[in-house]
């Protein structure tokens, strides 16, 4: 036993997938601890609970979680329903802590500021391998671990308004008139856009689904209006392709959009690439690259996420440039190669980073890649997990079934009639990797559904994350 073994495991953040990690460990008998900066579960699908996800529940439960509520006594919901996120937080994740496989290995309000291993800054490398984790909380304390699985996510850190990636001229200064993704438009943030008139900046789903709030509020509270700003000069993607889209849902949910553009209840910017915003008089005057201003009382930046690894920066991390992700994951999630359901499996080998022990699993593993999908973490946390346990035989052996159609849209999340769910199509399509055989992405038999990429260059990200 080396002395790293006298150490847990620690998992960063209590989400979805930091919980199927902790279910895996403890379904291997393996010490472990997770440490999570809200104060309880899934803080951050917590903050969006009002949204309804657009994977139905057969995709969102963890199979380790699932067998360890299930001995309990715990009953899953019915497989076909699609969750707010609110209920995957109250009838999955929350009785999973309090299973007593979990219970008192779950610390909230424990926010981790730093990573490092104890005893050696990143330029050390004698030892390095024998060296624990050592890792800081906001608070001060310091804990050492065998091993670190990163799943903090990328809800913390939003993209920026402006359309070069940098923060737009005077966005700082106006952070009090700017809402981050998905407010509560119909419940608990009201007030701030009824009777008023919102910007809109996003082309992903996010952005939809808070166009569609706003549209529906516009229609209770006069003098409520909806400007929708995006940086493509055709909202296509948004739109989908309607009754002749390849993907039902999605035509659904972007036809009820281009039903509101069409209709003026939405006024739709589009070309418009955010340079700067003025606060003036109360109200915000965006400016876009082409000069042309919208003037509004309130932005809503559904932009997409971005990953934040400054808490690992002592750490060895070779990161893909582009997406901020491993680089053997990179390709594998390119939104302009993929949508979330065409992400091919992929486990501990893809996740390595030259830092021995360390693993970002979950949305953050994917940086900024709109793509992911509960489903290809949860598969994340089982490999690394086996992997920690020296299963190697496991931890290859990468499975991973996706919902059929691959944007995370659904007619159902949003209210209309037909509950179809993109990223919850009826028939899933199998997907499998196995190593041992001689091709495909891994050295591996590969088999994918057609489907179109999920993304064109627009502002923000395609799938379910933007
Ligand atoms: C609106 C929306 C809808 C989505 N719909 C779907 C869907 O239908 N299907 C699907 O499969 N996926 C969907 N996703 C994508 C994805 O599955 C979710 O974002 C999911 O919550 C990601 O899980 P995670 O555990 O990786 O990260 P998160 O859920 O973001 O969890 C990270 C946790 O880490 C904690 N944390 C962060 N920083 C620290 C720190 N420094 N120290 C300690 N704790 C920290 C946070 O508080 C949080 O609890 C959706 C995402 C969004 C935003």
């Amino acid at each position: 036993m080396s002395t790293q073994d006298t150490f847990p495991t620690v998992v960063i953040g209590a989400g979805p997938v930091g919980l199927a990690a902790a279910a895996h460990l403890a379904e291997r008998g393996l010490d472990f601890l997770v440490l999570e900066a809200g104060d309880g579960p899934a803080a951050a699908m917590a903050a969006w609970g009002h949204v309804r996800v657009f994977s139905p529940w057969r995709y969102n439960l963890d199979a380790a979680a699932r067998r360890l509520l299930e001995a309990d006594g715990w009953i899953a919901p019915d497989l076909a329903q699609l969750p707010l996120g609110a209920q995957i937080v109250e009838d999955y994740l929350l009785p999973l802590t309090k299973l007593p496989a979990l219970a008192g290995r779950v610390r909230y309000g424990a926010r981790v500021v730093a990573i490092s291993r104890d005893g050696l800054d990143r330029v050390r490398s004698t030892g390095r391998e024998q060296a624990p984790f050592l890792i800081r909380l906001a608070d001060g304390q310091e804990l050492t671990a065998k091993a670190v699985i990163d799943a903090t996510g990328t809800w913390p850190t939003p993209n920026v308004l402006g359309g070069s990636g940098l923060p737009a001229h005077g966005e700082p200064e106006a952070a009090a008139y700017i809402d981050t993704a998905l407010p509560d438009v119909l419940g608990r943030d009201r007030d701030r856009f009824a009777g008023r008139h919102t910007l809109v900046v996003g082309a992903g789903h996010s952005a939809a689904n808070t166009l569609l709030a706003l549209a529906q509020l516009a229609t209770e509270v006069p003098g409520t209006q909806v400007s929708w700003a995006i940086r493509t000069g055709a909202a296509t993607r948004t739109y989908g392709g309607g009754d002749a889209d390849a993907l039902p849902a999605r035509g659904a949910l972007g036809t009820r959009v281009r039903a509101l553009v069409d209709s003026g209840a939405i006024t739709l910017h589009s070309g418009f690439s955010v340079r700067s915003i003025a606060v003036d008089g109360g109200q915000v005057a965006v400016t876009a690259r082409s000069g042309a201003t919208v003037t509004a009382d309130r932005i809503v930046s559904a932009t997409g996420f971005r990953p934040d690894h400054t808490i690992a920066s002592e750490l060895r991390l070779d990161l893909d440039p582009i997406m901020g992700s491993t680089r053997a994951l990179a390709p594998l999630i390119d939104p302009n190669q993929h949508s979330c359901g065409t992400v091919p499996p992929h486990g501990v080998d893809e996740l390595t980073q030259p830092e021995p022990g360390y693993y970002a699993i979950g949305a953050k593993s994917y940086g900024r890649a709109p793509t992911f999908l509960m489903a290809t973490g949860y598969e994340q946390a089982r490999s690394v997990v086996a992997a920690l346990a020296g299963d190697w035989d496991a931890a290859r052996d990468v499975q991973l079934e996706l919902p059929e159609t691959g944007v995370c849209s659904s007619s159902a999340a949003l209210g209309a009639e037909d509950d179809s769910a993109c990223c919850g199509a009826p028939e899933p399509a199998q997907v499998q990797v196995s190593r041992g055989l001689s091709t495909g992405i891994g050295g591996g038999l590969l088999t994918l559904p057609v489907l179109q990429p999920a993304t064109e260059a627009g502002n923000g990200g395609g799938c379910c994350g933007s």
